[in-house]
């Protein structure tokens, strides 16, 4: 169990209730966008606007706390930053974001062989269909 107000304190921001509802969402989610995550808190805070929101997360990426996924073709995610390192696969039918553990350093290596390039980080963005959805349309 991670300790969000750990988190922010280390970072010397305030645990404010936003924030940590915000953190909670994105925990429980694993990767959610912006608008289901204000669409889920707003149960709870019905008098905060999007507006908030989206600066609450805009402070949260700022300072390293979670990190921001460009998706194409969708809306763009955020999931919490302190993990080990991973990749995502896409399904391009529910749009779930699967986490994905893959050894980059062959990879890494053509680089260098082939441009002589040095890579610090690399973040892969695999698209396709989950197994979930192709077993479906199988039937
Ligand atoms: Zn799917
Ligand atoms: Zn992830």
């Amino acid at each position: 169990m991670m300790n969000i107000k750990e988190m922010l304190y280390s970072r010397n921001l305030k645990a404010t209730p936003q924030r940590l509802a915000i953190l909670n969402e994105i925990i429980r989610a694993g990767h959610i966008d912006l608008d289901t995550i204000y669409k889920n808190i707003s149960k709870s805070f019905p008098s905060m606007s999007l507006a908030t929101v989206y600066k609450n997360i805009h402070t949260l990426k700022e300072h390293g706390i979670i990190k921001e996924l460009a998706i194409s073709g969708a809306k763009n995610k955020y999931e919490i930053a302190e993990q080990k390192p991973h990749h995502h696969l896409i399904c391009k039918v529910c749009g779930d974001v699967i986490d994905i553990e893959v050894d980059t350093s062959f990879l890494n290596q053509q680089l260098k062989e082939l441009k002589d390039f040095e890579v610090s980080n690399c973040d892969i963005y695999c698209y396709g269909v989950c197994s979930k959805c192709r077993n479906k349309s199988d039937s």
